[in-house]
């Protein structure tokens, strides 16, 4: 997670898969055009409902209002994006051509095609495309879902930001350092992609902020993590940008190490056998991702993680009506580092939406294999690293080259036009973190 990898497509036909053709039975279809209705509105969900708009009759149900282009979370932390960038409406994104339903699902009936929405509506389907995505996997750890800060969300990074300002605000410029930095300690867990990427862009703005504030000492921000290394995902060449980077950011990394408590103010790990408490002004959560509450609750075949086994046509193999996409889904051919992925889940979202197209058809159902290219990490607020074609780059260009590959594979060329232009005339600088009284 947390990383960008540019993948490469292609047709499969020639593939040893087999390929399903639809067989629409007449008796179990809804009257009138065929319904295809997409749980979810994330990178698996939206591409597959932007790419099926004005294919007959489509709806997108999602208990947000908005997209989340999450790989830019973090430059949302610190304000380099603005909302409206990376979290556009869909009421923006989408045509009339696709029906979109503000609600959340409380349940899926596979055997009456029935969908249950919170509101209470029922929806009928004649497709069903699951993309709901996975939630934060706090793994049994006692007080992690209470006391701690998830990171999937706009309001997780809001909530973030607005904590590092209000630890700020209650330290007076007279502190001494010692207690200055027991107030401003921040603890990451987790040093996947998202927690370097996270911990990086705290600690420069809180760098930032001391300089601002005239603060004495600094703060301290710690990522703990329980294998051996740092991006345990990445190879080699972008890890050694990374450790570089955090080492700059002066943020502490505690490998072989695990979080055994969180409490309203600490966080207690653990390393050799050996616990130690340390106090927190935040605990933020990167530490796993499980699948969704829904999908658990769902008869299909899966595998030992949860997730749903689908063919290579992206048919669920219990039911060749039902499709699944995304970080749901155990989609066997993919090479594992793509796994959870926002770019296995949005290349997917073409598949899935051909395939769905020639299902209500009655045409051939086609596969595709997707390849890695390369990966792309923010790294605070100046740099980042990029890996491209074999080569690692980092600094402030591979940050400008992320941020034009991203503004790349936002939704809709309207979107990204607007975001591009506004990146370029206005910039991209980070926003500090002053006072509470004079945010702007
Ligand atoms: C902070 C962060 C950074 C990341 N960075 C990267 C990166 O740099 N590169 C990369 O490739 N991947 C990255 N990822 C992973 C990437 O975001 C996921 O792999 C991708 O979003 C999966 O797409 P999806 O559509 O399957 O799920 P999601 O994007 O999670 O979408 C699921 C959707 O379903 C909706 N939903 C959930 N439950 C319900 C319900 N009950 N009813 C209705 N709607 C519901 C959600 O609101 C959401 O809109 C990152 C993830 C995070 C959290």
């Amino acid at each position: 997670m947390g990383s960008e990898r540019v993948l490469a497509y292609y047709d499969c036909s020639h593939c040893p898969v087999p390929l399903i053709t639809s067989a629409l039975n007449p008796n179990t279809m809804t009257n009138g055009p065929k319904h295809t209705v997409i749980l979810g509105g994330g990178f698996a969900g939206l591409f597959t409902a932007l790419e099926l708009s004005g294919k007959g009759r489509v709806t997108l149900v999602c208990d947000e209002d908005h997209f989340l282009f999450t790989p830019m979370l973090y430059e949302y932390v610190s304000g380099e994006v603005e909302a409206w960038h990376i979290a556009p409406k869909y009421g923006e994104l989408l045509d009339e051509d696709v029906n979109w339903i503000n609600d959340a699902v409380v349940e899926v009936d596979l055997e009456n095609r029935l969908v249950k929405l919170a509101a209470g509506k029922n929806l009928s389907y004649d497709v069903l495309v699951l993309a709901l995505g996975g939630v934060t996997n706090y793994a049994g750890v006692e007080g992690a879902e209470e006391y701690s800060i998830p990171f999937r969300k706009l309001r997780h990074a809001d909530q973030l930001r607005q904590t590092m300002i209000e630890a700020l605000d209650h330290v007076a410029p007279d502190l001494p350092p010692q207690d200055v930095q027991r107030a401003l300690t921040f603890v990451v867990v987790g040093a996947g992609a998202s927690g370097v990427e996270l911990s990086t862009k705290m600690a420069d703005l809180l760098h930032d902020a001391f300089k601002r504030r005239a603060l004495r000492g600094e703060s301290r921000v710690l990522v703990v993590e329980m294998g051996d290394r740092v991006v345990p995902g990445m190879g080699d060449e972008i890890r050694t940008f990374v450790e570089d980077a955090l080492l700059k950011s002066h943020v502490e990394v505690h490998t072989l190490t695990r979080v055994v408590r969180v409490s309203p103010n600490s966080v207690t790990i653990e390393h050799n056998h050996q616990q130690t408490e340390i106090e927190a002004a935040a605990v933020v959560w990167t530490g796993g991702v499980r699948v969704n509450p829904i999908i658990e609750r769902l008869s299909v075949e899966k595998n030992m993680r949860g997730l749903i086994m689908v063919e290579p046509t992206l048919q669920t193999r219990s039911y060749e009506n039902v499709f699944a996409l995304g970080d749901i889904a155990f989609y066997p051919s993919a090479t594992p580092t793509l796994a959870g992925t926002a770019q296995l889940a949005f290349q997917q979202a073409s598949l899935v939406s051909d395939n769905v197209a020639a299902f209500l058809s009655g045409g051939k159902l086609k596969s595709k294999h997707f390849e890695e290219l390369g990966e792309a990490v923010s790294l605070g607020t100046e740099r980042a690293a990029v890996l491209a074609g074999g080569k690692a780059f980092g600094g402030p260009l591979a940050r400008q080259a992320r941020f034009a590959l991203y503004t790349s594979r936002l939704p809709t060329w309207h979107h990204r036009l607007k975001v591009g232009a506004s990146w370029f005339f206005e910039g991209t600088e980070a926003r500090p973190l002053l006072p509470l009284g004079i945010q702007r």
